[in-house]
């Protein structure tokens, strides 16, 4: 496997064609993407439920896997556009005001839960190079479009937000 601790899932029920699905996915991105992994992306390339790929994206974070972080980022309810900073834990946002920097107008982020992404980032490398892989999966594997990006209102539909302690670092 590229990412051994995957292995672990198999203890939260996650079958085993997925964890291999996952292991290559993870293999395959690229390092611009390392740092914005999509669970909902995941689940379209592979066609899984998009909780599942949350839930197993969240256990990532968590050990004994551990090889993910969760990011968040903002995006202004007034203008759209994103914010400069990311953010490791929203806890530290709350009761805060932010200015836009595009539009100017203040907005209290917590408050909109729709207009915070989520994303992962790979804290670790694969175990051995994954070129090979690489030819194999764009001769055999279609993306099979883009997929919205997840937010901190989706995690509260799919009733995951255990999985998300105060949004922050991620615990059971
Ligand atoms: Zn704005």
């Amino acid at each position: 496997m590229f990412f051994p601790s995957l292995t672990h899932l198999r203890n939260y029920k996650i079958d085993t064609f997925i964890i291999e699905k996952l292991d290559n996915w993870l293999a395959i991105q690229n390092k611009f993407t390392y740092n914005n992994l999509n669970p909902l992306q995941f689940a379209l390339d592979i066609k899984i439920n998009e909780s599942i790929a949350v839930s197993i994206f969240a256990l990532c974070v968590q050990k004994p896997i551990n090889i993910m972080n969760v990011k968040y980022k903002l995006i202004c309810p007034n203008c759209s556009e994103l914010d400069r900073y990311i953010y490791d834990d929203l806890s530290v946002l709350n009761d805060v005001t932010l200015d836009c920097d595009n539009c100017g107008l203040p907005y209290y982020p917590l408050e909109f839960n729709e207009f915070i992404e989520v994303y992962f980032s790979l804290n670790v490398l694969p175990a051995h190079d994954p070129s090979n892989l690489i030819k194999l999966n764009e001769s055999t594997e279609k993306i099979l479009g883009k997929s919205e990006s997840l937010r901190v209102s989706d995690i509260d539909r799919f009733s995951l937000r255990g999985l998300f302690d105060s949004y922050g670092s991620t615990a059971i």
